[in-house]
Formats: structure tokens, C-alpha cells, sequence
């Protein structure tokens, strides 16, 4: 088993994993910050944790949450083949129930499962940083529906959590942020304190 493995794998069982171009700056930015500590919300089968992994050279402790079970245990086997059990962490369940329960710092918290509850993992990713913590955040531009009028009831829900996420982003003092048109929309946002 591979990392090419599982990127194929995720790709037939059309799990959205992330995306080339969102890798490539994501790598950058891990890189730039060197992060000891990441919180993942949305593990699906350890693609990307494996990624950040790594590209840190496994320096890194990273926590990750992933709400189906199958994915859940398919990740943790992808990420005993690849022997990194001392370094990645798979919490089960349901990331809005768990992210409470949670009372430690992390330097990077990587937010990619469900868009509509969007603001309320921004709420616990907050609290769960520190001064120069970076919050990233896959698909926030969701196929362009949040920038568009016209959007279909079945995304509707995504699409004002989505807004609302952007909007707190953006209007919070104490964050920079800046998003990008890479793959879905990856929002990266610094806490200034
Ligand atoms: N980060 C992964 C892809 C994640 S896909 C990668 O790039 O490899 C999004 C995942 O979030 C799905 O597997 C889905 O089951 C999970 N998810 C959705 N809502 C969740 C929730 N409330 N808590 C935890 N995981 C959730
Ligand atoms: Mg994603």
C-alpha cells in the first residue's frame, strides 16, 4: 500500500479527497509554519493526514476526526500500513460532539467535512488555537454556488453556512485571512491573538 494506493482507491469509491492544486499550496504552507500539532476535521480514508505527514517528515502529531465508520477504519489501516500510528490519531464519530470534548492547542486545524456545519467548527477551531495558528478550510467557494444567486434546494443549506463561515473569517478581528481559487476554494486564516 501506497500513498498512490489510497489516492486511487478514494478516487474509485469517489470520496473528495483533496485536490492536486490544494495539496501543492497546502504543502507550502505546512512548510512555512512547521506545525507540531494539526487538527483534521473530515478524515475520510487518511489521504490527506497521511500527505501532511509526510511532508512534515513526520514531525508532526496530527488528530483526526471522521464521522463514517467505514472510512474511519479504512483510514486507520491506511495509516498502519504506512506505519504511522505513532503519529496520527483517528477519532470516530461526529466531529460537531467531538471538537467539545477537545481541550488542547493545535498550530494547524485543517477543516474538509460537512459545509453546513461550517461555523460551528470555526467556533471550536478558535478555541482550540493559539496566537499564529493557522485555520485552513476546504470547498468554501463549492463549486462556485456561493458566488451564485441561482443555487439548488439540495445545496442551499451548504451554501449560507458556507457564506456565513467566509463572512466570520473575514469580519473577525482577530483573523487574516485570504482565500483561494485552488481546487474548491481553500480559505487560509491566521490568528493574530
Ligand atoms: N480530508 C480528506 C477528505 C475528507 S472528505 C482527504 O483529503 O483525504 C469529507 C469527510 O468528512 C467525509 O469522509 C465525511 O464522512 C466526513 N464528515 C462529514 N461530516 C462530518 C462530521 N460532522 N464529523 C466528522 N466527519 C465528518
Ligand atoms: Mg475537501
Amino acid at each position: 500500500m501506497s500513498i498512490d494506493n489510497i489516492k486511487q482507491n478514494a478516487i474509485n469509491k469517489r470520496i473528495p479527497i483533496l485536490m492536486e492544486d490544494t495539496l501543492e499550496v497546502t504543502k507550502n504552507i505546512l512548510l512555512q509554519v512547521k506545525p507540531k500539532k494539526i487538527l483534521e476535521i473530515g478524515t475520510a480514508t487518511g489521504y490527506s493526514a497521511i500527505n501532511f505527514s509526510s511532508i512534515l517528515n513526520n514531525n508532526v502529531y496530527i488528530d483526526t476526526i471522521e464521522l463514517d465508520e467505514t472510512r474511519a477504519n479504512e483510514a486507520i489501516e491506511n495509516i498502519n500500513n504506512m506505519k504511522l500510528e505513532k503519529y496520527i490519531n483517528v477519532i470516530k464519530g461526529n466531529a460537531v460532539e467531538i471538537l467539545p470534548t477537545l481541550d488542547e492547542s493545535y498550530d494547524l486545524i485543517f477543516i474538509d467535512a460537512a459545509k453546513g456545519k461550517y461555523p460551528i467548527f470555526l467556533k471550536e477551531a478558535i478555541r482550540l488555537s493559539h496566537k499564529g495558528s493557522i485555520i485552513l478550510a476546504d470547498n468554501v467557494l463549492y463549486k462556485g454556488y456561493v458566488m451564485s444567486n441561482y443555487n439548488k434546494h439540495k445545496q442551499r443549506t451548504a451554501v449560507t453556512h458556507l457564506r456565513e463561515y467566509i463572512k466570520e473569517i473575514t469580519e473577525n478581528p482577530n483573523l487574516e485571512t485570504k482565500i483561494l481559487e485552488v481546487g474548491d476554494g481553500l480559505a487560509i486564516s491566521k490568528v493574530l491573538n
